[in-house]
């Protein structure tokens, strides 16, 4: 099978993605649950850039307005980033692969 379009676990990049998207005000419940099991499986990823407690942290309050600026501007420059280097992962979770 091809494809691997797997919905329910997602990469490290994507958990990135997503965090992303709920401090920007985007998240679902649905979301919030992806994430927090990415975090239960994978910690090393956020943990490499030093965000895992912070994003725990906001992902077990549920509370946006706490969110520091400082904080979305590290995950924008992480994604932007990546976005510069396509697809290498370069800097990106190193040893945490799936
Ligand atoms: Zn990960």
């Amino acid at each position: 099978m091809k494809g691997e379009k797997d919905d329910r676990r997602i990469n490290c990049r994507e958990a990135l993605h997503r965090v992303y998207d709920f401090l920007d005000g985007e998240m679902t419940p649905e979301r919030r649950d992806q994430i927090a099991r990415h975090l239960d499986k994978c910690a090393p990823c956020l943990k490499a850039f030093g965000f895992e407690t912070e994003i725990r942290r906001l992902v077990a309050d549920r509370c946006r307005d706490k969110v520091p600026e400082e904080l979305r501007t590290r995950i924008a420059a992480v994604i932007d980033h990546e976005h510069k280097n396509g697809d290498s992962a370069h800097g990106v979770a190193k040893g945490a692969e799936h």
